[in-house]
């Protein structure tokens, strides 16, 4: 088939190389010019594993291509996706459909013959009659179809969830429409994915409730976690007791510094303005995203704590900027709360991060940053792990102790163990370990 993909972030480009993969025709198109002109040069504007290698084949199989332009590629596509951004908007936190918008009307503009225009960015209930309706008001003779077809995947995962989805959401409300989308995804049925055809917005609220419910699954967690730490339990105990009941289900129940990333918080906040619009508020979800902001912050505090409560014209060194590992995304990481809240209390920030040092230095000021964990800690008061990169998970602790300046450390992953870090000579700060915390 041929495809043509508005917006190559994250989504869009991960979407464009994959469905060029399955044997499609792609073309990704961006307005950014510096994105598709260094896509056209074969460098990839972000980290995401294998992203690069699939790209780089496909554009060489002649199967994927990158524009700046809108017209030829969707006159000629059977299909259209639109994923480009939907960030909060600032006034109100509802999704800002700008974005959106601009790019349908861009597209209507070029359609030509039944085309399938495909919503893939996280919109409210109700944007595809938006989007079916600014395609008429342009093109009143046009025959299309709107449809929603949310995006589950995970950034450092992209591909492999791409691939081997456990679902994929459609929202149709057009027989034609289904099978443009079934053959679409049909490669994928040798997986035995399955693809489930609902109303359209159906689908668009299936995307907010996943993640509204994921979101909430992890402030769960961190709040029994405080629990522990006061009642001296352990909560990765707890965890792996609740989480092998198949009802319950173990993922997303790791304690940690509260949840970020481009989509969890700015997620929460538009079904919130949506509940609210449509006069069926989210209580949960308000308290679930309202405890996670705290509780980035609250996460400083307990390294300033560590320090003894004073942290003015002292080194803290931080192991991790990015809200999460195998991504160079540093979009609402706990990181960003955690290092401002300490710089506030007079601290000084030595920082290392496998990827995410480039994207960091555009949102933190007076950050030293540093080759490698070991040269983040030399003299430090304490060494705090905000993100659990592999590089991470294995350091030499004896050697890092002998490089600081005072042997605390605060692992806000807990990758490493109480008893572990008392044996290398720590005094150690786990999340929800007990009265050792
Ligand atoms: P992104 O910011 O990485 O990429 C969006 C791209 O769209 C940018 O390159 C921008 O230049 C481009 N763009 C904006 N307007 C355009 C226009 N009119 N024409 C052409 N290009 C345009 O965003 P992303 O992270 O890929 O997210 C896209 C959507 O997918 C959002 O709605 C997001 O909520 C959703 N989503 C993201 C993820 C994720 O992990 N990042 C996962 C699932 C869903």
């Amino acid at each position: 088939m041929r495809v043509a993909i508005i917006g190559s972030g994250y989504v869009g480009l991960v979407t464009g190389a994959c469905l060029a993969d399955f044997g499609h025709t792609v073309v990704c198109i961006d307005r950014d010019a510096s994105k598709i002109e260094s896509l056209q040069r074969g460098e990839i504007p972000i980290y995401e594993p294998q992203l690069s290698e699939l790209v780089s084949k496909n554009a060489i199989e002649g199967r994927l291509t990158f524009s700046t332009t809108v017209a030829d590629p969707v006159s000629d596509a059977e299909a259209v996706f639109i994923a480009v951004g939907t960030p909060a908007r600032s006034r109100d936190g509802q999704a800002d459909l700008t974005f959106v918008l601009d790019a349908v009307r861009d597209v209507a503009a070029a359609l030509r013959g039944y085309t399938v225009v495909v919503v893939k960015s996280t919109v409210p209930v109700g944007t595809g009659d938006n989007v079916e309706r600014v395609i008429r008001e342009v093109r009143p003779e046009l025959d299309y179809a709107v449809v929603s077809n949310p995006e589950f995947l995970r950034e450092g995962a992209a591909i492999a969830d791409f691939k081997r989805p456990d679902r994929i959401v459609v929202g149709a409300e057009d027989d034609r429409a289904r099978d443009v989308m079934a053959e679409i995804y049909r490669p994928l049925f040798l997986n035995k994915a399955p693809l489930l055809f609902m109303a359209r917005r159906s689908a668009e609220m299936t995307k907010y409730a996943a993640n509204a419910f994921l979101a909430t699954k992890i402030a769960f967690i961190n709040e029994v976690s405080d629990l522990c730490e006061q009642a001296g339990a352990d909560v990765q105990e707890v965890a792996h007791g609740i989480g092998l009941d198949k009802r319950i289900g173990s993922k997303f129940l790791h304690a940690g510094p509260g949840f970020g990333g481009s989509c969890f918080p700015k997620d929460l906040q538009a079904m919130i303005k949506m509940a609210q619009d449509h006069g069926a508020p989210a209580r949960i979800i308000e308290t679930a995203a309202a405890v996670n902001d705290q509780r980035k912050r609250a996460m400083a505090r307990r390294i300033i704590r560590a320090c003894g409560g004073i942290v003015r014209g002292r080194t803290i060194a931080m192991l991790g900027l990015t809200f999460k590992p195998n991504t160079d995304d540093m979009r609402e990481s706990p990181a960003i709360s955690i290092i401002t809240a300490l710089q506030d209390a007079g601290a000084r920030i030595r920082a290392y991060d496998p990827v995410g040092m480039d994207r960091a230095r555009e949102v933190l000021d007076d950050v030293e940053y540093c080759r490698d964990a070991y040269d983040c800690v030399t003299g430090a008061e304490a060494v705090a792990i905000v993100t659990e990169w592999d590089a991470f998970r294995a350091l030499d602790l004896d050697r890092i102790r002998t490089l600081m300046a005072r042997p605390n450390l605060i692992d806000l992953r807990n990758i490493y163990g109480p008893d572990q870090a008392d044996k290398a000579g720590f005094r150690y700060v786990g999340v929800g370990r007990g009265k050792a915390s």
